[in-house]
């Protein structure tokens, strides 16, 4: 079993998550992350620290096999990420807007901002959902 992230994270990518799997296994797109399935202990607490509400165990509906397999191949080719960055300032506006799979970036987050972007304190934006 593993947790899997799923569409609504596409451009929202808050980050909350990152901060709290004790085992670092999430992984950095341009416009969303995802979760490495060898990696993930299966300890479910980033699932309801996701605003987006994006992060599903492997057996709930939303994990379909594509969110699966999407999660696996690029966890494999981006960048892990380990410490909360700001949210994209549209993150609120993207909360929840269907049709955002078409939107998908396979790009990986671009390394160059990752000193600038970490930050420490609570993130402003939350779900308003
Ligand atoms: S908290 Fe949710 S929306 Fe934010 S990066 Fe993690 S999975 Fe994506
Ligand atoms: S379930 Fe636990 S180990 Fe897996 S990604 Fe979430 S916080 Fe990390």
């Amino acid at each position: 079993m593993t947790f899997v992230v799923t569409e609504n994270c596409i451009k929202c990518k808050y980050t909350d998550c990152v901060e709290v799997c004790p085992v670092d296994c999430f992984y950095e797109g341009e416009n969303m992350l995802v979760i490495h399935p060898d990696e993930c202990i299966d300890c479910g607490v980033c699932e309801p620290e996701c605003p987006a509400e994006a992060i599903a165990a492997d057996n709930a509906p939303a994990a379909t096999d594509f969110w699966l397999d999407l999660n696996r191949k690029y966890s494999e080719l981006w960048p892990n990420i380990v410490a909360r960055k700001p949210a994209p300032a549209d993150a609120d506006e993207q909360n929840g807007r269907e049709g955002k799979v078409s939107e998908f970036s396979p790009e990986p987050a671009s390394q160059e901002d990752d000193q600038d972007d970490a930050v420490s304190e609570e993130p402003a934006s939350v779900c308003n959902q």
